[in-house]
């Protein structure tokens, strides 16, 4: 099988990949290592480098949206990109805010964890800075590195 685009890396980061070349994607990615490690270096090249003009994108972004809308939805889905996992974790988005944004997990994530959440059309990448047992679930602080708005339509689920 031939390695994935480097363009599809990007967008499989920035969770705006069509569903059906994501699985095909993950299929590649778990047993090639070039590919990981190219997905590796562009996930250190999203969100390592410093890059003023990325996160003033990530500001006027969430200054577009208010709180409300995020508070509404609620629901988010979450994917460790670093270390890569093919799983969806579910959980809820508590606040969104210049500084981060604070989740609820069922699990807790090691600190330094880089992650991709979705919510709603929006898509966070970020690394984890915080975790804590409130309760049955764990509190999660993020670091915001990039968002995202996803212009795939959400699929139907095809019976
Ligand atoms: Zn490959």
């Amino acid at each position: 099988m031939t390695h994935v685009l480097e363009d599809e890396v990007t967008l499989y980061l920035n969770g705006r990949l069509e569903s059906d070349r994501v699985a095909s994607i993950e299929t590649h990615l778990s047993d090639c290592t070039v590919c990981k490690t190219r997905l590796d270096q562009t996930l250190h090249f999203i969100t390592q480098l410093a890059d003023i003009g990325r996160r003033q994108r990530v500001y006027a972004s969430l200054e577009k949206r208010r709180e409300p809308r995020f508070a509404s939805e609620g629901i988010l889905s979450l994917q460790l990109l670093r270390p890569l996992s093919f799983e969806r974790l579910t959980g809820r988005i508590i606040n969104v805010s210049r500084s981060g944004a604070a989740l609820s997990l069922a699990v807790s994530l090691e600190l330094g964890t880089l992650v991709q959440v979705r919510v709603g059309t929006m898509i966070l990448l970020g690394e984890v800075r915080h975790c804590a047992k409130t309760g049955d679930d764990f509190r999660i602080g993020v670091r915001l590195e990039d968002v995202v708005e996803s212009d795939l339509t959400p699929r139907a689920q095809s019976p």
